[in-house]
């Protein structure tokens, strides 16, 4: 909220030239070697600019422009967004949507180059949030959006349900939570039997299982492909390999440095949307904002389920989650493609953004280890999610290495 005050300001220049028809509408020059974007003479007449007569935009109100005791004009803000996952795809989307200038800028040559494109793929029902909370409702609504975008859109999606499975007894209070939980959130779930629990998983073992309807899965890269097509669709532009360094406010409006390969250049905006993911800290840094919370990577290892095994698992088949851990365990997943994975387990990374043991960057191990001074000194460890563990915060139980683990823990029955 500090830094959309602090931009007030800046808008409200943009917004007098705007409501004196002077309002630039050029977004920057796109200068990434890998640019999405419709030719100009299309891209610039943008539905809500200033004699374009188009739409109003909802989803983010930037400015209103009061011309006149009853005339109002919705402003068009230059509104560069940092990074193209999911998060920074969605948002550019509705920004643009609302007529908005919107010019996405990702590091990587593609989209959905890490977490986004890295994850088990499911569309989440919501179930395990606490109830009334802001997660439990963007989980719900989030989900219905999602498949609703997904089917129209001609991404692959399918709302297969997921078991919730209790291995043994001692599981089973938590099994009634969750159920007491999907009836907190409004989530579709029934409590089963064992028997029950093999009409959807024949060759799940359990003690009891609860089957929640509306989980499904869904190819998130093929949602970010159509998200781009959505914000190029618009008038906005998408420009790979180009990295935010830093930005900073002037009285024209914000100066964004960005570095493509060794050639550093500078772009204009009203806004800046960093959604930058595992690099999030360091993006606010680069824009002069210290943030309360840092990043500790931990990666996720998955292992593909190889046929016969394939076969036996139907869809979803998760834990009842340890209380303890941050994770919802290691749990068996048949994505949109079909393939099974077992995963993931969680291991401190020695790079943010590497996905290998042979990935390693000292930036980041430096970071992480500064983090772990004050358990040296017999202190508190720092908080890793919400829950504390071992050294660092990790719980024990997912200082696992190697792909045995996801492997032996998805193999475990009453
Ligand atoms: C192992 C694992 C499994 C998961 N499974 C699921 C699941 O099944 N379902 C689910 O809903 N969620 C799941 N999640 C969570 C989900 O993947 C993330 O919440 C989501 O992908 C985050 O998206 P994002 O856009 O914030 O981040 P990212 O997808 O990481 O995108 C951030 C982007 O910012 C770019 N960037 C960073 N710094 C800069 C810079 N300076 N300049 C330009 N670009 C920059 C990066 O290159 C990257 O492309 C899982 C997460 C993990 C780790």
């Amino acid at each position: 909220m500090g830094s959309f005050r602090r931009r007030w300001s800046a808008s409200r220049d943009a917004c007098r030239r705007a409501a004196t028809g002077t309002c630039s509408t050029s977004a920057p020059v796109p200068l990434g070697t890998g640019v999405w974007a419709k030719s100009t003479s299309e891209g610039r007449q943008r539905p809500g600019a200033p004699g374009a007569g188009g739409r109003v935009g909802t989803a983010v109100r930037v400015h209103r422009c009061v011309r006149g005791p009853f005339r109002r004009r919705q402003l068009v803000a230059r509104v560069v967004v940092v990074g193209a996952g999911i998060v920074g795809l969605a948002v550019a989307a509705r920004l643009a949507d609302g007529g908005h200038e919107v010019t996405v800028l990702e590091k990587e040559p593609a989209v959905a180059r890490h977490q986004t494109g890295r994850n088990s793929g499911v569309i989440h029902s919501g179930l395990y949030y606490a109830p009334g909370s802001l997660k439990a409702r963007m989980a719900t609504a989030g989900a219905a959006s999602m498949k609703e975008y997904a089917q129209r859109r001609g991404v692959p999606v399918r709302t297969c349900g997921k078991l919730v499975v209790a291995s043994d007894d001692s599981q089973v209070p938590g099994l009634h939570r969750l159920a007491e939980r999907a009836v907190a959130n409004d989530v579709d779930a029934q409590l089963l039997t064992p028997a029950q629990a093999r009409e959807h998983e024949p060759h799940i073992a359990s003690v009891a299982a609860l089957w929640v309807t509306q989980t499904g899965v869904v190819d998130y890269p093929g949602v970010c492909a159509a998200l781009v097509e959505d914000v190029v669709e618009r008038g906005g532009q998408l420009l790979t390999d180009t990295q935010v360094v830093a930005a900073h406010e002037r009285a024209d409006g914000l100066h964004v440095q960005v570095r493509t390969g060794q050639r550093e250049h500078e772009l204009t905006a009203d806004l800046l949307v960093a959604c930058a993911g595992l690099q999030a800290d360091r993006v606010a840094r680069a824009c002069g904002i210290e943030p309360a919370a840092r990043i500790v990577p931990f990666r996720g290892e998955y292992a593909t389920v190889r046929e016969p095994a394939a076969s036996l698992v139907r869809g979803l088949v998760y834990p009842v989650p340890d209380p303890r851990f941050p994770f919802l365990g290691v749990h068996l997943t048949r994505g949109v493609d079909g393939h099974v994975h077992a995963g993931p387990n969680a291991v401190l990374a020695l790079a943010r953004e590497g996905y290998t043991w042979g990935q390693v960057s000292p930036r980041d191990v430096l970071d992480t280890f500064s983090l772990a001074r004050p358990v040296a000194h017999g202190r508190a460890p720092p908080r890793v999610g919400r829950r504390r563990g071992g050294p660092l915060g990790v719980p024990p139980a997912v200082r696992a290495v190697g792909r045995t683990v996801p492997a032996r823990a998805a193999r475990r029955g009453p």
